[in-house]
């Protein structure tokens, strides 16, 4: 049997007596003859599996959790938390909207993000979202604005940039003096006594959120612990603080490092902030989905005609772009084992028109024949969730897997769905509007300046 790889077998990826890659007992060779390639497969148990794993390891803490939407916004996959309990964590209106629409109550969904407009914080005070996490204090005067016009008190938290480095990789670390995130800890105490001034907030809550893909422990001690002198600091001003929301940033195993461990983290935690008598918000993304997704693909060409051989496939950086946008790395698997023990220290890239459309540099991988499949793993998290339709190739559909079910969660589009919104302007031969008069013209430059 071929041995499976860390990053795939976490997410309950496994081979079945003929070594064929299953997700639980569903080999992977028929979801790709149902729905074609490339496509996500995520398996929905182990998302339940590592919620329960969290949940388990926090429950002598007040910790709610709240699934960070952007990691993976697929409908099924944000009602399969929020049947567990969870509530959401949304960085624009649009993801606020798909956890609505998933279900999660408002009251349960927290809203962050650098840059929220006008129309964001307002569509958040109209829903009656339970937290709004503050970044700066022009935000909080917009939003206080907003609310007192529709007489409403919004709850909000600041989000306290600590100055830590996260130890992960610098593109995804947010919680250091260079980066754009949150407010200066030193700056923290005096936006809160202008909030105390401000009729729209309640501010009782402070959130912090350093990084990504974060392996070791140790930043999260140390942001924690500045995090709780802070707290004791506003309170000695006299402010109420009776909320702390965590952030999330949990590690998954990618290659060989190991998954972070939930009981280790809570003992982070309890050790510096237990003690404040706080309420908690965790909001883990990655952690929740990304060992439970795949994204299965068939090999187009196994290529001789370099110095060095190339394996392509029909996927590429626009379906999946962690490796594109930061060198990430991802467990690669045939889906059918008993290749041989032969392998071959191959690039695995994809057909898209840019050199960095690269899933691995000289991997090691068996020799395989045109139209093999696949696996690449732990794609469930910032897969799907950040692909596109560069080189007008349609998005990946995803498809979820329960037990013995198999649906089809979101589908691939057809070409007529990919150029739908697209039109030719009037003025261009054989539009379907050349005939017609303009109804309207924007007025010339200069005129405009009158
Ligand atoms: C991205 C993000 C998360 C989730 O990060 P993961 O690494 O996927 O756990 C949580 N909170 C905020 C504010 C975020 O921006």
């Amino acid at each position: 049997m071929t041995v499976i790889p860390h990053g795939l077998s976490n997410g309950g990826f496994v081979r079945d007596l003929s070594d064929t890659l299953c997700v639980d007992a569903i080999p992977l060779d028929r979801i790709a003859a149902e729905v074609g390639t490339p496509a996500y497969v995520y398996n929905a148990r182990a998302m339940r599996l590592a919620y329960r794993t969290l949940e388990t390891a926090l429950a002598a803490l007040p910790i709610t959790v709240c699934y960070a939407v952007k990691a993976n916004a697929n409908l099924a996959v944000i009602r399969i938390f929020r049947d567990l309990g969870a509530g959401a964590d949304v960085v624009s209106v649009g993801e606020m909207r798909r956890a609505l629409a998933a279900g999660v109550p408002a009251e349960r969904i927290v809203f962050s993000g650098v840059g929220k407009t006008d129309a964001e914080l307002a569509a958040a005070v109209d829903a009656g979202i339970g937290q709004v996490n503050v970044e700066s204090s022009g935000e909080l005067k917009r939003l206080n604005a907003l609310a007192e016009v529709r007489q409403r008190r919004v709850e909000i938290a600041l989000r306290v940039n600590p100055d830590v480095d996260a130890g992960t990789l610098k593109e995804i670390t947010t919680g250091t003096a260079d980066d754009k995130f949150g407010i200066a800890i030193d700056r923290v105490p005096a936006v809160f006594e202008l909030a105390a001034k401000l009729p729209g907030v309640s501010l009782r809550g402070v959130a912090v959120h350093i990084g990504s893909q974060i392996v070791d422990l140790q930043p999260y001690h140390n942001a924690y612990r500045r995090i709780a002198d802070l707290v004791h600091q506003l309170r000695d001003e006299g402010h109420i603080i009776d909320h702390v929301d965590l952030g999330g940033g949990l590690a998954i195993p990618y290659d060989r490092e190991p998954r972070v461990d939930a009981t280790a983290f809570a003992a982070v935690v309890r050790e510096t902030l237990g003690a404040l008598g706080c309420r908690m918000t965790i909001e883990p993304g990655r952690y929740l989905v990304g060992s439970a997704g795949v994204m299965l693909a068939r090999v187009v060409e196994w290529k001789e005609d370099l110095a060095r051989p190339f394996l392509i496939l029909d996927a590429g950086m626009n379906d999946l772009m962690r490796p594109a946008l930061y060198k990430a790395y991802h467990p690669i698997v045939a889906v059918h084992g008993d290749t041989g023990d032969v392998t071959v220290d191959v690039d695995v890239v994809g057909p898209i028109c840019e050199s960095t459309d690269r899933f691995a540099r000289g991997r090691a991988m068996p020799r395989l024949k045109a139209g093999s499949l696949v696996a690449i793993g732990a794609a469930g998290a910032y897969g799907a969730a950040l692909s596109s339709e560069y080189n007008s190739r349609p998005l990946v559909p995803e498809v979820l897997v329960d037990g013995s079910r198999v649906a089809v969660v979101r589908k691939r589009p057809s070409f007529e769905e990919m150029v739908g919104l697209e039109s030719l302007p009037p003025w261009m031969e054989d539009s379907p509007a050349a005939d017609r008069p303009p109804t309207a013209e924007l007025p010339e430059p200069d005129r405009a300046a009158e």
